[in-house]
């Protein structure tokens, strides 16, 4: 996906084309307009925060706005410093209308929640777009330089320079990164059937530093009979300048030993869209890494003997 086009300028925000890059995180705030729950979330707060941006009152700026009608507000070029979270160079900020001291049911209620999925959903495309890790990260990762996604709370405490707290104690973190880590089907498998002689599949993606072990046969396929066995691991969209993406591949065998799936450093250097198909014995199980370069998705696909 490419940036969305700009619906309403912000007006105090820098200037510069390239000035926010590299991008480094994705700072996820809640607007805290006073308005209380649930108003501040409903449809057309959005619109009228990014009007508010745009007016030239606002003392801040934030890239995306979101609210529990979907609508998204693209208010400053993703490479243009906005003023969010300070220190704002190489973040992007996005502002869910919602307020911090929401508990969390408030938060997961269907009067909310749609906000909290569109946010994920932006979180989602630029973890994807620049290439950062989708993590939860805290003020020490945060000091320790690492990428992904964090509240402006977690800048806040990193480097003090604002006080503002929001998301607040209550936002449901677990939900929200399992929507950032939704998985698409990206990955080829056989058209699911019932039909206990058809392959199955379990595909999963992994994302860019993130890990997955697969369990053969899975759980939902039965204890035995299960004879054959596929791992199909295939680069997904985000090679590096798409160049090829590199992952760490193991075999646990029914013996608990790890053995290397390709070549003898368990790496493979994976085309985007050329499938690596590793055969399973019964009883093993197989662990996929995905480098700091780029996504994977993987898939086991199983058959009865
Ligand atoms: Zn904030």
């Amino acid at each position: 996906m490419a940036e969305p086009p700009i619906t309403l300028r912000a007006t105090f925000s820098d200037t510069v084309r390239g000035g926010n890059l590299p991008i480094t995180r994705v700072v996820v705030h809640a607007t805290a307009g006073g308005q209380g729950y649930p108003r501040e979330s409903r449809a057309g707060v959005a619109h009228s925060t990014a009007l508010y941006f745009a007016g030239g009152q606002a003392g801040g700026s934030a890239h995306y706005i979101v609210d529990a009608s979907g609508a998204e507000e693209h208010c400053v070029p993703d490479d243009v410093v906005a003023f969010h979270a300070p220190p704002n160079q190489g973040s992007i900020g996005i502002e869910i209308c919602a307020d911090p001291s929401y508990t969390r049911d408030q938060w997961l209620s269907p009067q909310v929640w749609p906000a909290v999925q569109a946010a994920a959903r932006r979180a989602r495309e630029l973890c994807d777009r620049f290439k950062l890790p989708r993590n939860r990260l805290l003020p020490a990762n945060l000091l320790a330089g690492q990428r992904g996604v964090c509240a402006h709370v977690d800048v806040s405490n990193a480097w003090r320079q604002s006080t503002h707290w929001d998301t607040g104690p209550n936002f449901p973190w677990p939900e929200f990164m399992a929507e950032v880590n939704a998985a698409p089907a990206p990955v080829p498998s056989p058209v699911p059937s019932e039909e206990d002689d058809m392959p199955q599949a379990v595909s999963a993606h992994v994302p860019a530093g993130g890990e997955l072990v697969f369990a053969f046969p899975p759980a939902q396929g039965g204890a035995a009979g299960w004879g054959r066995a596929w791992l199909t691991v295939i680069a997904d969209r985000f090679g590096r300048e798409g160049g090829n993406v590199s992952a760490r591949i193991a075999i646990r065998g029914g013996d608990g030993v790890w053995r290397a799936a390709f070549g003898r450093d368990m790496t493979a250097s994976l085309a985007p869209g050329t499938p690596g198909v590793i055969a399973l014995n019964p009883g093993d199980n197989a662990a996929v890494f995905s480098d700091t370069n780029g996504d994977i998705g993987a898939c086991v696909e199983y058959a009865k003997a």
